[in-house]
C-alpha cells in the first residue's frame, strides 16, 4: 500500500502522499493551509484518524475533540489573529461538507461578515 492514493484527500495529505502547506502537526492532528483560502488566514485542523464527520464522533474521540478545541486559539495566536477568529465545521451534504474527513476551518485576518 505504500504510496497508494486513498479515497480520502486528507488521509493522503496526512500520509505525505500529496503535498500541503503544513503549519502544525502532532500525534493527534495535522494543520495545513486551505488550498482555496476564504480569508488571509484559512487553516484546516484535521485529526490523523479518519473520522468522516461530526456525525461519526464517538466517546472514544473525546480527548481528540478537546485537543482540537484547545489547539484553535493557540494556532490563531501564532497566526497573529490578535482580535479574534472564526471556526467552522461543515457536516454532511446539507452542511456543505466537501471532504468526508472531519476538519475544523480556522479563519481570520480580515474583517469577516456577521453570521
Ligand atoms: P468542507 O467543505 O469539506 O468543509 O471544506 C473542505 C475544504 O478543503 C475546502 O475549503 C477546500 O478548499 C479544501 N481542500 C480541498 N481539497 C484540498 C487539498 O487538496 N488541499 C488543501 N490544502 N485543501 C483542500
Ligand atoms: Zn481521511
Amino acid at each position: 500500500m505504500t504510496g497508494a492514493v486513498t479515497q480520502c484527500v486528507f488521509c493522503d495529505i496526512i500520509a505525505g502522499r500529496i503535498p500541503a502547506q503544513l503549519v502544525h502537526d502532532d500525534e493527534q492532528v495535522v494543520v495545513f493551509k486551505d488550498i482555496h483560502p476564504k480569508a488571509r488566514v484559512h487553516l484546516l485542523v484535521v485529526p490523523r484518524v479518519h473520522v468522516p464527520s461530526l456525525d461519526e464522533l464517538e466517546e472514544r474521540h473525546d480527548a481528540l475533540v478537546a485537543h482540537m478545541m484547545r489547539l484553535l486559539p493557540v494556532l490563531a495566536r501564532k497566526q497573529g489573529l490578535a482580535t479574534g477568529f472564526r471556526t467552522v465545521i461543515n457536516t454532511g451534504a446539507g452542511g456543505g461538507q466537501e471532504i468526508a474527513h472531519l476538519h475544523i476551518h480556522l479563519l481570520g485576518g480580515a474583517p469577516l461578515p456577521g453570521f
